[in-house]
């Protein structure tokens, strides 16, 4: 078995990214909205932050109380829209229910979107077209290639649907493009015998947000693990963090595996990180 350290490739990521900044004739900026304080949020926020400082990117963070208005966020982000220091904008998700997440997303300038949620990136995402992608599947594409590890032609099963992470990563992985090219199975809630499905896979990738869920007599021999899940789980009295499959009976059968933490977790921030730089590129040509 082989682990995937997704905290040595994210920091190989973000030193080559430091270097690509210091040529850049101008600084990329990136602002981080935060609403309320959901404190995995918070968390999510000021690791966002940190790796902007280590790398060279400008960064400003908005905080709003829970009982922000929606027309009040909606003109900061067009606000933000047209702020010429300031290439990439991220609303940290979830948002308060009276807050439309669609609404949000749709307002920020789609060249601007670092998240890859907007419907203009996640239309030219599923043509194949040049876009901003959501950094959960980016940075797991990212592991695969930094690992060598051939998808093209295989079966991958993703696990969870959501517009985050399992629906763009279907689309990424059944691209014709290197370190995709699989055939691609999602199973969702309403799955019906998963393990069915999850036998038959050369590549797993577990987006659930259920702790364990995926053991190992569920798994083919040799098969590639990715574990998304970040579930903050109680032992004794203390919390740790597991993901959604068990990583102990898992890496009896896989062949390459990622950890929690240490696996999908570091690769999100980098890909952030990326989405940025590339972001800023694009709007400064255009200027
Ligand atoms: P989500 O929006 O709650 O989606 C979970 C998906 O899993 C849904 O599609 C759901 O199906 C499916 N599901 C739930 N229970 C299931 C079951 N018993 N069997 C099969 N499928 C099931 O969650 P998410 O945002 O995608 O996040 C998933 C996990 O990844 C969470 O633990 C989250 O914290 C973690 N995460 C990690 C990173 C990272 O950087 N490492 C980034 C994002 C998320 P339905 O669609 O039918 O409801």
């Amino acid at each position: 078995m082989n682990l995937i350290d997704g905290k040595a490739t994210a920091a190989r990521i973000l030193e080559q990214l430091t270097d690509e900044i210091s040529t850049l004739p101008y600084t990329p900026g990136l602002c981080v909205i935060l609403i309320g304080n959901n404190p995995a949020s918070q968390t999510y926020v000021n690791a966002k932050i940190k790796a902007c400082n280590k790398i060279g990117i400008y960064s400003e963070l908005i905080i709003l109380p829970e009982t922000v208005s929606e027309t009040y966020l909606l003109n900061k982000i067009k606000e933000l829209n047209q702020d010429k220091n300031i290439h990439g904008i991220l609303v940290q998700l979830p948002l308060p229910k009276h807050i439309s997440a669609n609404k949000v997303i749709e307002t920020i300038d789609y060249q601007k979107d670092v998240d890859g949620f907007h419907p203009i990136n996640l239309g030219r995402l599923a043509k194949g077209l040049p876009a901003l992608t959501p950094c959960t599947p980016k940075g797991i594409q990212e592991l695969l290639k930094s690992y060598n590890i051939v998808t093209e032609g295989k079966h991958c099963v993703i696990i969870g649907r959501s517009n985050i992470v399992g629906m763009p990563m279907s689309i990424m992985m059944m691209q014709n493009i290197p370190f995709a090219n699989a055939t691609v199975t999602v199973c969702h809630s309403k799955t019906q015998n998963i393990d069915t499905y999850t036998r038959q896979a050369d590549i797993i990738i577990a987006a659930i947000g259920s702790p364990k869920k995926i053991t190992g007599d569920m798994l083919k021999e040799g098969c590639v693990v990715i574990d998304v899940g970040i579930n903050r789980v109680e032992r004794g009295n203390k919390y740790y963090l597991v993901g959604d499959v068990d990583f102990e009976s898992a890496a009896l059968k896989a062949s390459y595996i990622t950890p929690v933490p240490g696996g999908v977790g570091p690769m999100t921030i980098a890909m952030l990180m990326k989405n940025t730089v590339e972001a800023s590129k694009s709007i400064q040509r255009h200027y």
